[in-house]
């Protein structure tokens, strides 16, 4: 039995309450393999569930965090071994599964994606489930025949977790990137990771009862939903493919049939969660070699337990630039 910190979120009468408590490893939940965890990161689920709003997690208190890179302590699978660096996100790991905002967590062995070579636990928690998510959009792009020489790609929330990496991720990869930010003042920002051009969020904004426009992007990473998502739509050239993962904005959008039988476009969907673990591992193997982005200290804040409320906040008030990072002391 060891005794570790963790993030602790309480309901009370009027919201919620939150500390740092001290657990005990006879605490977590029975599973294969207990994992001394080194970094975790601040996704939007996790705002949702330190702040005990509905969604993400039915059952308080609770220690959140959808996302833990670390060390195996104890194993019984024979797949992992004491030692051995793994990376777990999804499934409900931070949901009602003890997550990575403590020190320890215990999980089913087939949660885990073992560390890929040339990828740092810390790198891992740096791209966490918004920069797996963001690789998942451009590989599914890709899989629908997206190439650079079909034009622009605009990212949605470009200056968010999804939104940042994506931004890379495209430019990487040869695309031509329209970044599409709420934030005037991160246009440098988001040049930095490789977009072409920064446009206003209110440009695709405002409510078009238009059933298309004018065609203005080849493919799109959407992750805000409502009616910025309508617009991509109806603004894509044909046979051009909108990946969409997000619903910051709003969960609902409105589209006619007639972006995709006059314009032949493909809306496709991107769940990071529920993904088989055999997709997850190759799509972190893609992260660490091909993949591999260089500017990745040009979108991390790091905190600790301590800083995660602050973190929260963040995310709820629309201000997040990038990702944050939360390293165990
Ligand atoms: P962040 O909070 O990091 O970023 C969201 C960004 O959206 C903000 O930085 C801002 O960017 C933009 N934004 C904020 N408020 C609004 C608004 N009212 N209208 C339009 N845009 C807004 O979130 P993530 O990037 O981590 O996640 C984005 C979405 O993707 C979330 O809905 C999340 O739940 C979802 N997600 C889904 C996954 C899946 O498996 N499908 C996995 C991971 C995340 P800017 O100012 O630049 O416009």
């Amino acid at each position: 039995m060891t005794t570790f910190k963790a993030f602790w979120a309480e309901k009370t009468e009027d919201g919620y309450t939150h500390s740092i408590v001290e657990r005990s490893t006879d605490d977590l939940p029975e599973g294969d393999v207990l994992i001394k965890v080194a970094h975790s990161s601040v996704n939007y689920k996790d705002a949702l569930s330190a702040r005990c709003l509905p969604g993400v997690t039915r059952n308080y208190p609770h220690t959140p965090g959808i996302d833990a890179s670390g060390q195996v302590v104890s194993s019984m699978s024979s797949d992992f071994k004491e030692g051995d660096e793994v990376i777990c996100i999804g499934f409900d790991l931070g949901m009602n599964t003890p997550g990575g905002f403590g020190e320890y967590i215990q999980v089913p062995a087939g949660w885990l994606t073992p560390l890929p070579d040339g990828l740092s636990l810390r790198e891992s928690m740096v791209l966490g489930t918004a920069g797996f998510t963001a690789a998942l959009c451009v590989e599914k792009l890709e899989r629908m025949g997206a190439a650079p020489d079909d034009g622009p790609v605009v990212v949605t929330g470009a200056t968010g977790g999804v939104g940042s990496v994506a931004v890379a991720l495209l430019a990487k990869a040869g695309f031509e990137v329209i970044a599409s930010s709420g934030k005037a003042d991160k246009v440098d920002y988001l040049k930095s990771l490789g977009a072409a051009n920064v446009i206003g969020r209110n440009e695709l904004q405002e409510e078009n009862a238009r059933p298309m426009l004018a065609t203005t992007y080849a493919h799109g990473v959407d992750t805000v939903g409502g009616n910025i998502l309508s617009n991509v739509v109806k603004s894509l050239n044909y046979g051009g493919s909108v990946a969409i993962c997000g619903l910051v904005a709003s969960p609902a959008f409105q589209t006619t049939v007639l972006p995709f039988i006059l314009r032949g476009v493909n809306i496709l969907g991107i769940d990071s969660v529920e993904l088989p673990i055999e997709e997850k591992t190759a799509n972190w193997g893609r992260l660490a070699s091909d993949w591999k982005l260089d500017n990745l200290d040009n979108m991390t804040q790091e905190i600790d337990l301590e800083g995660i409320s602050t973190a929260v906040d963040t995310i709820f008030s629309g201000n997040v630039s990038g990702r944050t990072l939360v390293t165990h002391n």
